[in-house]
């Protein structure tokens, strides 16, 4: 099997899944390094990291959808619901301007007093206040469908609605791990994993951009891991490379209903590694500053080439994340590993590049 897939690297050919699943399982952690860099080498420069300073703004921790792995969410009647508004919403965008940074993401639970005209009043509000100078994925794949449901509309009619409103975004998060028994696991009421890959499609379709994300560390098998990387493969196929990323998180295992442990580094290295060498046709890997800490920035050298400086993410720091906002550090990390860290501009007014 080694040589079989070190042969495959050399001639850019395809990984099947079950030198998928021998990656996960068997590989050395120096053979990974060498193949995912040898991968990551077609598409970047291997001296230099690209990196985004950002938020989550957490709009509303009200859902109903009861996922067992969340530490986040509360009922609709709880004391501690809440949804922000508008004022506090605008504080945060501007406080990551006057860091240097110009993106935030917008991640909330599935609200069932937020209909689409909410969403389409806060995201146009948005695009009229800043304009161009700061740049938003708006909601989830996952929200988007709750909207739809929600709403009884379809997904091309709420992605519409949303990209006239201003929005260029709707993030491929909430997905953890997408498998159809996984999600029957840990959040049946949330999405089957068929229906969030038609969603997204119909996402990309509508002229929206996207990215893949997974999350790690749950009880998932190597066949679920392997299944998600195929489904993200098989849809990037199909869309010509619509997705610009994938962004690869570590489950955080604390006051939720599922608990577990914490993912070792280590592991969290080999998945990077492996998705950087499945995933052929996906540009640009992210790896998590946010779930990892300095962790994420050795990941640099397993096939990721992008991280993010987070600022906020109420959502994994109520499961254990913890946050960082000592930008410098983070990047004197990364320069320790041995890669320049370079600033990509997400807003379209952005003047060092254009990243999509
Ligand atoms: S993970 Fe998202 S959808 Fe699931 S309970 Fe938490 S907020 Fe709701």
């Amino acid at each position: 099997m080694r040589e079989v897939i070190t042969q495959k690297i050399a001639r850019q050919e395809r990984v099947s899944d079950a030198e998928a699943t021998y990656l996960y399982q068997e590989a050395s952690l120096e053979d990974l390094r060498t193949w995912a860099t040898a991968v990551k080498a077609r598409f970047h420069r291997l001296d230099q990291a690209t990196y985004l300073i950002m938020r989550i703004i957490n709009y509303t921790n009200v859902c109903v959808a009861k996922c067992d792995y969340c530490s986040f969410y509360r009922l609709p009647k709880s004391p501690e619901g809440y949804v922000l508004p508008q004022e506090q919403i605008y504080a945060k965008i501007d406080e990551i301007l006057a860091l240097g940074g110009d993106f935030v993401g917008f991640n909330g639970g599935f609200n069932p007093k937020l209909k689409l005209d909410w969403y389409e009043n806060t995201f146009s509000q948005i695009r009229k206040r800043y304009g161009d100078s700061i740049e938003f994925y708006a909601l989830t794949i996952a929200e988007m469908m709750y909207v739809a449901k929600l709403c009884r509309l379809s997904y091309a009619e709420v992605c519409k609605a949303l990209k006239d409103a201003g929005v260029r975004w709707i993030t491929g998060g909430g997905a953890e791990i997408l498998t159809n028994e996984f999600r029957q696991r840990h959040s049946p009421q949330k999405y089957t994993a068929d229906d969030y890959m038609h969603a997204q499609k119909v996402v990309l379709e509508s002229g929206l951009k996207s990215t893949a994300t997974m999350v790690i560390g749950f009880d998932e098998t190597i066949e679920e891991r392997v299944e998600h990387l195929r489904r993200v493969r098989e849809l990037q196929d199909e869309t010509g490379g619509g997705l610009f990323s994938l962004l690869s998180w570590t489950y955080k295992p604390y006051h939720n209903d599922l608990g577990g442990q914490e993912v070792a580094a280590a592991e969290y290295w080999r998945h990077l590694a492996t998705s950087r060498i499945y995933l052929d046709n996906v540009r640009h890997m992210r790896t998590s500053v946010l779930t990892q800490n300095e962790n994420a920035l050795t990941g640099l050298h397993f096939g990721a080439n992008d991280f993010d400086i987070p600022l906020e993410d109420e959502v994994t720091q109520m499961a254990g994340a913890v946050i960082n906002q000592d930008i410098q550090a983070i990047l004197g990390q990364a320069r320790a590993e041995g890669f320049e860290p370079v600033f990509r501009p997400m807003a379209l007014t952005a003047t060092t590049g254009v990243n999509a």
